[in-house]
């Protein structure tokens, strides 16, 4: 029989504020362990928390850009645990009512059928982070630094059917969420964190199988080797014929394996109730229509608009996506202009090599949109050639001139005149006898020697065209 997989992902993402959720510590990384720390994020008692309300925005946002329905009244819980890094043997959630719910992402994915693959969102929902256990050669420490940061976590249905597929939704997750200022998603830092669910069912089941969490992976090419080895090690499992618990696991970087740690017999009873020093969050009109106009353009749909409004390869609507400095002066350039693709090549090769080598900033050049798109005018219209083109601009680029005042100053027009390209042709092929001879003895190539002759003698100004023309008929005469 065959099976496939059904994965459905918890993500946590830490929120981009300047404080924690409920104090005024900052919301820093790297700092010295217990420095940004409080009575309030310490959770000792009589401390009163105050909701940070950019974690609120940003937790709302996260919704509008997952397509999430925004409920008028949510409310934060209570979930109940011990455990060294909770300071308050509690951490505060959203239970059954969430700020955010039934949404979902769109990303693209080679394996679905349009390319295009959608998950559905089940919820993104506002808690506090817990501290760090630190482990020492004889004693551990716990770092309360990071207790109280605001994160979302994301959760996702069970839509997902591969490693490959977790893997994609995870980074466009991830582009979604800076592209929007939500988080940073450093990795590195700790700042996305995820489990991964996964069960196996014989193909054309609609009963899911018995759910197997995965912990412990530090990145998202983590998660999806997590997932490799996990799903046939179901597959093989249950085609042994063994019935599958639901457990969790725990992922063995370095070994490459899953393990056990607990069964649902030792699963923890969190005992939530709605947290009474809490208000509920009840968002008016006016804040959500604030949190709206947040919204940007996110990546998928401004690659899809690039290649719809000026007819873009995939590829280079791509760069202009990915690189938002970059994608913003070719809009610039090419809006209303009759040929975008040339655009784009100066855009996606001249000018983004030539800022990678000078490392300087976009906003900070002389050049402007309207210099590209003068360039490729002069060279549509004939007036250049393309190999001068790359003279100019970099003239241009340098000095901030336009490109017309470039080849004037310069003299750098094409020479279309018929009669200056005869004289040089004539110059050509007399002092180059022999390949003229083998030219009229039938050796074609010998007239791209003779033209390369005649476009060198001109410094590159001979329209390339004509000059061909010219050399082959006083060649044939
Ligand atoms: P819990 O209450 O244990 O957190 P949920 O039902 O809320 O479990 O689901 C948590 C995550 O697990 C969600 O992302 C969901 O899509 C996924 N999930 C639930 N059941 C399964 C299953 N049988 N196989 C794979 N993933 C599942
Ligand atoms: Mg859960
Ligand atoms: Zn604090």
């Amino acid at each position: 029989m065959d099976y496939e997989a059904v994965i459905g992902l918890e993500t946590h993402v830490q929120l981009k504020t300047h404080s924690k959720m409920w104090c005024a510590c900052p919301n820093a990384f790297g700092s010295d362990p217990n420095t940004n720390v409080c009575p309030i994020c310490l959770g000792l008692p009589g401390v009163l928390p105050v909701a940070n309300e950019e974690a609120m925005r940003l937790t709302v946002l996260t919704g509008l850009l997952l397509n999430c329905e925004i409920p008028r009244f949510a409310k934060f819980d209570r979930k109940n645990y011990f455990y060294p890094d909770s300071p308050k043997n509690y951490q505060v959630t959203q239970y059954d009512r969430p700020s955010t719910q039934t949404g979902w992402l769109d990303f693209e994915f080679k394996g679905a059928p349009t390319g295009l693959a959608r998950v559905r969102i089940t919820r993104a929902h506002l808690e506090e982070d817990v501290g760090k256990n630190n482990h020492f050669d004889r004693h551990s420490g716990v770092d309360f630094n990071r207790a109280g940061v605001p994160l979302l976590e994301i959760v996702s249905e069970p839509d997902l059917t591969s490693a490959d597929m977790a893997y994609e939704y995870l980074n466009a997750l991830k582009d979604v969420l800076m592209r929007a200022g939500v988080s940073d998603c450093d990795m590195e830092k700790g700042m996305v964190r995820c489990d991964v669910n996964v069960s196996v069912r014989p193909v054309g089941a609609t009963k899911l199988g018995a759910k197997i969490e995965i912990k412990n992976m530090n990145s998202f090419s983590g998660v999806r080797r997590a997932l490799e080895y996990e799903i046939p090690r179901q597959m093989e499992a249950v085609r042994r014929g063994e019935v599958l618990r639901q457990e969790t696991r725990r992922w063995d970087d370095e070994g490459g394996i899953t393990e056990l740690m607990r069964t649902k017999e030792d699963a923890h009873d969190y005992r939530y109730f709605p947290e009474p020093d809490l208000m509920p969050f009840a968002p008016t009109d006016a804040w959500l229509e604030e949190v709206r106009a947040r919204v940007p353009e996110l990546p998928l749909q401004r690659k899809q608009r690039l290649i719809r409004d000026f007819g873009l390869p995939a590829g280079d609507a791509q760069v202009l996506t990915d690189n938002l400095a970059l994608g913003r002066f070719f809009e610039a350039a090419a809006t209303g202009f009759k040929n975008p693709k040339a655009v784009a090549n100066w855009v996606i090769n001249t000018l983004a090599a030539r800022l990678a080598e000078t490392g300087e900033e976009i906003s900070a050049l002389k050049l402007t949109p309207a210099t590209v798109r003068e360039l490729v005018e002069l060279v549509d219209s004939g007036k250049i050639s393309g190999k001068i083109a790359q003279e100019v601009f970099a003239e241009c680029y340098a000095s901030g001139a336009t490109p017309s005042s470039v080849v004037e100053s310069k003299g750098l027009s094409q020479v279309s005149d018929s009669g200056a390209i005869e004289a040089l042709a004539d110059q050509v092929i007399a002092a180059n006898p022999g390949p003229a001879a083998d030219f009229k003895a039938g050796k074609v190539a010998a007239l791209n020697f003779l033209k390369g002759q005649l476009m060198k003698l001109s410094k590159g100004k001979a329209n390339p065209g004509m000059a061909g023309e010219v050399l082959e008929r006083k060649l044939r005469a």
